[in-house]
């Protein structure tokens, strides 16, 4: 039988920092955080020039002076990209993305003025996969954006694309935990990888994530299914993205 023990997610590769102006923790706090409660691959994540709160692009650029370890953590250095519209166009081009280590796409109301319907939405998620810079769909959940779920997942699967479970989602936004029901059980289904991940925007909340976990065991979701919890594969995603910098 499987314990609680078993979820604590080794890898956070959604989370927000001071850099994002309504998140409150700094790269070495969020880091500390991460040590605390067993992460030991944290992403950090801050928001594509499309939100309104986003950093300047300098921010970016100039990841290369950070540290690739702290306190036992290892550290990817990336983005929330914003999807822009119905073609999933992000808010940051090839050069732009290209300082990034690991790039989660979002869609975000306050970046689109497209009519989000379900068919809009699936050919927005279907253009994120074209794109080979991205790593995962963030929170696939939010019901300000539907989307035929089944045949986009199944989709984003082929293209190599992760789908990312949001405890911030699920604990905020309206509607995620009925939308996540459906959409973790068609991962369970066709056997779509997901990532965990906190969206934390304060450094207390890095690497918890017990919505997320009471929906998978009421699922009943393969554990390898599950990569934040894989050791070899957060190994193996440290090294072959920190590469990019070399
Ligand atoms: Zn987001
Ligand atoms: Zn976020």
């Amino acid at each position: 039988m499987k314990t609680v023990q078993d979820f604590q997610i080794l890898a956070d590769l959604h989370t927000h920092t001071v850099a994002s102006t309504h998140a409150y923790s700094t790269v070495n706090e969020m880091a500390a955080a991460a040590a605390e409660t067993g992460v030991r691959l944290l992403g950090i994540t801050d928001h594509g020039p499309g939100s309104p709160d986003a950093p300047h692009l300098w921010h970016f650029h100039n990841y290369k002076i950070l540290p690739r370890e702290i306190g036992g953590v290892k550290l990817l250095y990336g983005v929330e990209a914003n999807i822009m519209d119905e073609h999933g166009t992000l808010d940051m081009d090839e050069h732009e993305l290209s300082f990034c280590e690991w790039v989660v796409a979002s869609y975000h109301t306050s970046c689109v003025t497209f009519d989000r319907t379900p068919a809009l939405v699936s050919q927005g998620y279907r253009g994120v996969c074209e794109n080979p810079l991205v790593d995962v769909i963030g929170h696939p959940t939010t019901a300000m954006f539907p989307f035929d779920y089944e045949p986009v997942l199944k989709y984003c699967k082929e293209a190599g694309k992760l789908i990312e479970l949001n405890e911030s989602s699920l604990q905020w936004k309206k509607g995620a935990l009925e939308n996540a029901k459906t959409v973790y059980a068609i991962c369970k289904k066709y056997e779509i990888p997901i990532v965990l991940n906190t969206d934390a925007h304060y450094a207390g909340l890095v690497g918890r994530t017990p919505i997320a976990e009471q929906l998978l065991r009421g699922l009943d979701f393969p554990l390898r299914l599950i990569y934040s919890l894989d050791r070899d594969w957060i190994a193996e995603t440290a090294e072959k993205k920190r590469k990019r910098y070399l």
